[in-house]
């Protein structure tokens, strides 16, 4: 039976926010444990929430990244649930009026054109986080993360593939990050998704029975964890038991590579949501949409658009480069001082991308500037140092910045173009090699080839080779 992967994502993006959704505890990550705390946060009765503005203003600016409508009345629900990372009992959310509805983010992605519609964006408080101490009979809670401005963005089950869904994920985060909506720091938990995915036969019309994946926290393991999880079912339709697929939630586990079942799906009335009595509604007057919006800068898509048409780099170069908001950055400060669009383009993606991921850096950590960089660049194409020298220049500067000429000079990379310095070269490796001169009087032409090589041997790399070769050659022919 021919099945389609149908796969809808909850995605959670911590706010970038200086304090907490109802407190003015600092959100800052890597505090001692429970050192961002206070009554509030901590759900002591007697405590009363206050709503930080800046919340609701970076939802709307996500609500509006995202073309989504922006409901001018929306309200704070209380999603009720026992457990320890959240001491109230209860998280207040948004339930059936939530903040932004009806978006929709496009991509391409492998030449497919990818619309995601938005059903909802709903702004609500993180929980706590449990650490569960390896060989000890106790498990351990950090309640700084209890009360950070969270938006839940939910996609319609429009995604097809375990690499769109992920691919999907990219696109967003690409759109929180240039927003400045979210850090998107993902290896802190500040993005993750709960995936949904289930089955059916091509061209049906209603979904298969659906389960939910939680909290997973990078591209790699939602790609991987749908996989598995594709693969699963799949296997089970394929010998017609797919009555076992079970509307429920399963754990990934990423070093078991498996997914686990974690619990029946709950549903909504299993929450026993009702209206946050403690904060009022949020009433956001148009005017203040549209100022948001206005804040708006060049997003992800568009930018690449404009990278193609202005920098005539193809769709996958320029995908790449503005993949990451500091990168793009870099790359139009060095083409703005002069460099050359495609050089600048092909050291980025080849080098600059290659250091980095071998020292395990991030585009911002980038050290070398601009305008070394452009510097570098005019003496490669004046000549004043070969391309491979080049190369080696670059990876110095990526190591400590220093000027391109300094480097040349430090390393003795300058280019031999002085024909008299290649000439006394070439002269010596002519006396050491009558072989060749030989060979070449025969008629074996490679012989050059080789002499070729033996003067840049002895020049260590620095003759230029057109210089080089014409001089070869000519007397060669003259003996
Ligand atoms: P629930 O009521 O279980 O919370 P929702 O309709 O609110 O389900 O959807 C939650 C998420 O699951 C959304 O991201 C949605 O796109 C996705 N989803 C819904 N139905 C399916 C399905 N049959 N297959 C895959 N994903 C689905
Ligand atoms: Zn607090
Ligand atoms: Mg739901």
């Amino acid at each position: 039976m021919l099945l389609e992967t149908v796969i809808g994502l909850e995605i959670h993006a911590e706010l970038k926010t200086n304090t907490k959704i109802f407190c003015s505890c600092s959100t800052e990550f890597g505090a001692k444990p429970n050192e961002n705390t206070c009554p509030v946060c901590l759900g002591i009765p007697g405590t009363l929430p206050v709503l930080n503005e800046e919340v609701v203003n970076l939802a709307i600016k996500a609500g509006k990244a995202v073309n989504c409508k922006i409901n001018n009345y929306n309200k704070m629900d209380r999603k009720n649930y026992f457990y320890p990372d959240l001491t109230k009992n209860y998280q207040t959310s948004q339930y059936d009026l939530p903040m932004c509805v009806d978006g929709m983010v496009n991509f391409t992605y492998e030449g497919k054109e990818v619309s995601v519609r938005i059903n909802r964006i709903h702004i609500e408080e993180d929980a706590g986080k449990l650490v569960h101490l390896e060989d000890e009979p106790v498990s351990l809670i950090d309640y700084n993360r209890a009360g950070v401005p969270l938006v839940e963005i939910v996609t319609e089950p429009d995604l097809r593939s375990p690499e769109e869904a992920a691919e999907f994920m990219r696109q967003l985060k690409g759109i929180l990050e240039y927003a400045d909506i979210s850090d998107c720091r993902m290896e802190q938990g500040s993005i993750r998704c709960d995936a949904n995915i289930s089955l059916r036969p091509y061209g049906s019309e209603e979904y298969g029975t659906k389960v939910e994946i939680k909290n997973i926290n990078s591209f790699r393991e939602v790609q991987k964890a749908l996989e598995k999880e594709e693969k699963r079912q799949r296997e089970l339709y394929e010998f017609g038991e797919e009555y076992k697929i079970k509307q429920e939630t399963r754990r990934w586990d990423a070093g078991k590579g498996k997914t686990l079942p974690m619990r029946s799906k709950e549903e909504a009335h299993d929450y026993r949501y009702f209206p946050e009595p403690d904060l009022t509604p949020i009433i956001i007057p148009q005017e203040k949409v549209d100022k948001i919006e206005a804040t708006l800068p060049e997003l992800p898509i568009e930018r690449k658009v404009r990278f193609v048409a202005d920098y005539g780099l193809s769709e996958k170069e320029a995908s790449i480069i503005i993949a990451n908001r500091t990168l793009a950055k870099f790359y139009e400060d060095v083409v703005g001082l002069g460099g050359n669009p495609k050089t600048v383009s092909n050291y980025i993606l080849g080098d600059l991308l290659r250091l980095l991921n071998f020292n395990n850096m991030e585009p911002e950590d980038i050290k070398i500037s601009p305008k070394n960089f452009v510097d570098l660049l005019k003496i490669i194409e004046d000549g004043k140092i070969s391309n491979t020298a080049g190369k080696e220049v670059f990876k110095e500067m990526f190591a400590n910045d220093k000027s391109p000429e300094i480097i040349i000079e430090e390393k003795g990379l300058s280019q031999i173009s002085c024909t008299d310095e290649i000439e006394k070269l070439v002269n010596e490796v002519l006396n050491n090699n009558p072989k060749s001169i030989k060979d070449f009087k025969a008629g074996k032409t490679q012989a050059i080839g080789f002499l070729m090589g033996q003067v840049m041997k002895a020049s260590k790399g620095k003759a230029n080779p057109p210089v080089a070769k014409q001089m070869i050659e000519e007397k060669l022919n003259n003996m």
